[in-house]
């Protein structure tokens, strides 16, 4: 066997091949768990604007009587055929899923270990956490949730007030029970996959390092390249805005930090160095390098970018390149 990979390769190993593993699997999850019912519900909105246009002529008509009740009857039953077995089908499916995530997790974990040592690791035994199962459990209620909340607005009565754009919500409400899936499968994988490699860094007697997304968001950014204090846990409520910090936060285990965070945790002996020319070492230059040319998440900002940005420049020990990134971002330059 070769020698411990370079920390480019290792990092390039967790966040571009496993990382693309991981969202495989949650992609076939989630597509089992949705059935086409996300599209369905899109479908719906163009449906639902024809048959206004019809019946009342523009979509600023206030829509009323008889031809209304009809028109969102009829809305109602296709929200109903187009959500059939959703929530149930999403639950079974994301707890079905679990196991095969914290084996991807663990066994990832054991490839990390192989090639950062340049030994042989096998593989241990790992086992779905209770946490996970109790989490994925919830979702079949919170999906219903939002399709309850979907007919009680497509009602002449919620609608009566606010024409299209209450038809529009009606809609919107069983979108987001395509959304609420979609996004605690994301959410439920990823919890599995870090919780598998937390049972392999356990097995080994090693601590976890948090490898985040090459373009993670300023509070995921803030982790890449921490270690956890021995006991496990990783400060809870860093971020490089200052504005997103949590003074006092309790500590977390590790990823995922928010929803469609898809950082990850890998194990990391006590005894491996973490100075320069190390993996937490490039990582932590990566994360600075990212936040100071404001790179973010679409979710994320401008201005807590260019916090981030300007809180780097009174950081010492900057490299020229990430300084000239940095005020140029601060200043609104990129
Ligand atoms: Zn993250």
């Amino acid at each position: 066997m070769a020698g411990p990979d370079t920390p480019r390769r290792l990092a390039d190993l967790v966040q571009v091949r496993q990382a693309d593993e991981a969202r495989m699997l949650e992609e076939r999850v989630a597509e089992t768990a949705d059935a086409g019912a996300a599209v369905k519900f899109a479908a719906l909105v163009k449906d639902v604007l024809t048959a206004w246009i019809n019946a009342f002529g523009s979509l600023t008509a206030p829509g009323a009587g008889a031809k209304l009740a009809g028109l969102l009857a009829d809305l109602r039953s296709k929200v109903e055929l187009a959500a059939r077995g959703l929530p149930g089908r999403a639950q079974r499916t994301l707890s079905g899923a679990l196991e095969e995530a914290t084996g991807l997790g663990a066994r990832h974990a054991a490839q990390f270990l192989t090639r950062a040592s340049g030994r042989q690791h096998e593989t241990p035994d790992v086992t779905v956490s209770r946490g996970t199962v109790r989490e994925a459990a919830f979702l079949t209620g919170r999906v219903a949730e939002q399709l309850q909340m979907s007919n009680r607005l497509l009602t002449p009565r919620a609608v009566s007030g606010s024409g299209w754009r209450g038809v529009l919500a009606g809609v919107g409400a069983a979108r987001r029970a395509a959304g609420v899936v979609r996004q605690a499968v994301g959410w439920g994988v990823q919890r599995a996959v870090n919780d598998g490699a937390a049972q392999v860094a356990d097995h080994y007697g090693a601590l976890l390092l948090w490898v985040a997304e090459p373009t993670a968001c300023v509070r995921c950014a803030a982790y890449s390249g921490h270690i956890t204090a021995p006991g496990g846990k990783f400060p809870g409520g860093l971020s490089m805005d200052p504005n997103s910090r949590v003074g006092r936060a309790s500590p977390i285990e590790g990823p995922p930090l928010h929803p469609n965070c898809r950082c990850r945790a890998v194990p990391w002996l006590p005894d491996w160095d973490t100075g320069p020319g190390t993996l937490p070492a490039f990582l932590r230059d990566q994360a600075l390098l990212a936040v100071a040319a404001g790179e973010g998440r679409p979710s994320e900002s401008r201005a807590a970018r260019r916090r981030a940005a300007q809180a780097l420049l009174a950081q010492r020990g900057l490299s020229a390149r990430v300084r000239r990134q940095a005020a140029a971002t601060a200043a609104g330059r990129t």
